[in-house]
């Protein structure tokens, strides 16, 4: 069946005309990576000093991005997509946290948030990043097997018991666990923990999952490899499958220090391992492995539609999911979601003032990545529009 992404009713059917106006202003606002630049100078100098713009953002930017400051204020977004059968995952999006304290307080939130989606079927997830819970020096290290001092080895550990502590969560409240991935030289430490997960908590069912980059030219084996691991030892794979956020830093990093670039040579042969990757996976779903293909591509999702057809899977096979981030590409979420398929939204909370590195990250992602936000835009006007002549 072919998905009509443009379909902008079915897209935007939750969000009234006052705010498809904000979101245009929104997106023309952050269309060039000057004004992103200076934007984020402004705001990190008006928090610095103490202005006032905490309501200004709240009720602009960050309403538009995010669930609320806490797990409570995004239950009305929460069952505003539940009702149109787009599912949710809270993301505490705090970045940039760094000591022992943040790390215990991150795993708290995440813990949490299992507790609440357990009784909320509109969250079929939980997830949270790798940074959250320790320090990158130290996923560097592990990952790279230098030897740790007497006090790095504490802190792995206690970098360890987070994992287990929320995975043992996820599987006592039956909810599915992502952990994200970042740069690619924490990544190793990150696959062999969570590998540790999955043979762990994934002897019934899939719970935990990881997530593969496939801007890498290794993930796609990597990925292979996984699955006949999985097959060996026993136990269901779980895995999200993104393109990858930290391309230009992974090929300065690559230049800088003088090893070969981790990324794919042109976003030619990213896509197609992404496509390769999404084609393996669905062929393996009866052979214990679940995907989550995350990505704002259509052609992608129209792939897993097509290739979901080709093997009799039906559209909400529990075991394959489309994901979107909340307020992007609503075109191809509430199309997914309205041909039947399993659609999860990454829904970002936390404290306005913590998830701006947030927001910023993802305005500097969105002007990097050509052409997302101009196709938002373009998306968002072509509704408007549609509206006045209904
Ligand atoms: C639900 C969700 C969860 C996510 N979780 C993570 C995560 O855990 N970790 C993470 O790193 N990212 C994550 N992302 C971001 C993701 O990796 C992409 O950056 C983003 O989704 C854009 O890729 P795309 O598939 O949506 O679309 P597209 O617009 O088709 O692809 C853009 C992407 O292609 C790749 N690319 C572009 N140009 C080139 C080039 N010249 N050579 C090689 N590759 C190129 C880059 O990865 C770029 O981001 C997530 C995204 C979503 C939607």
């Amino acid at each position: 069946m072919k998905i009509d992404f443009s379909n902008t009713e079915v897209a935007f059917q939750l969000k009234s005309n006052f705010q498809l106006r904000k979101a245009k202003l929104l997106f023309m606002s952050v269309s060039s990576p000057a004004i992103v630049r200076f934007l984020q100078k402004v705001v990190s100098f008006c928090f610095n000093i103490g202005l006032p713009i905490k309501p200004i953002i709240k009720a602009t930017v960050f309403e538009h991005f995010c669930g609320g400051e806490t797990i409570a204020e995004c239950t009305t977004k929460i069952a505003a997509m539940y009702s149109k059968n787009v599912h949710s995952l809270l993301d505490y999006s705090v970045e940039g946290k760094v000591n022992d304290a943040d790390f215990d307080g991150t795993k708290n939130t995440v813990i949490e948030s299992i507790k609440y989606a357990s009784s909320n079927p509109g969250i079929p997830f939980a997830v949270f990043k790798p940074s959250g819970v320790g320090s990158n020096h130290l996923y560097d290290k592990v990952s790279a097997k230098k030897e740790l001092t007497p006090e790095e080895k504490e802190a792995w550990q206690r970098v360890r018991s987070r994992y287990f502590e929320i995975a043992q969560s996820a599987f006592d409240h039956k909810l599915k666990l992502m952990i994200d991935a970042e740069e690619v030289s924490t990544q190793q430490a990150v696959d062999d923990l969570v590998t540790e997960l999955m043979e762990k908590y994934n002897q019934e069912s899939c719970i935990v999952f990881n997530t593969a980059q496939m801007y890498r030219w290794d993930r796609l084996q990597h990925i292979k490899d996984s699955v006949a691991l999985a097959h060996q030892n026993n136990y269901y794979y779980g895995i999200k499958i993104v393109r990858g956020a930290y391309m230009e830093k992974e090929r300065m990093w690559a230049k800088k220090y003088g090893y070969k670039d981790p990324i794919q040579p042109n976003k030619a042969a990213c896509d197609a391992d992404y496509d390769a990757a999404v084609t393996f996976l669905l062929e393996n779903v009866n052979n214990k492995v679940s995907v989550v293909v995350a990505t704002h591509n259509a052609p992608s999702c129209q792939l897993v539609d097509s290739l979901m057809e080709k093997h009799s899977l039906k559209a909400n096979d529990p075991r394959v999911y489309v994901a979107q981030l909340y307020a992007m590409s609503d075109n191809i979420s509430f199309n997914m979601a309205n041909a039947g398929h399993n659609v999860v939204k990454y829904l970002p909370f936390g404290p306005v003032k913590d998830v701006m590195p947030y927001l910023f990250r993802r305005a500097e992602e969105n002007t990097a990545m050509k052409g997302q936000t101009s196709r938002e835009l373009e998306l968002i006007k072509q509704e408007l529009r549609r509206r006045r002549k209904a």
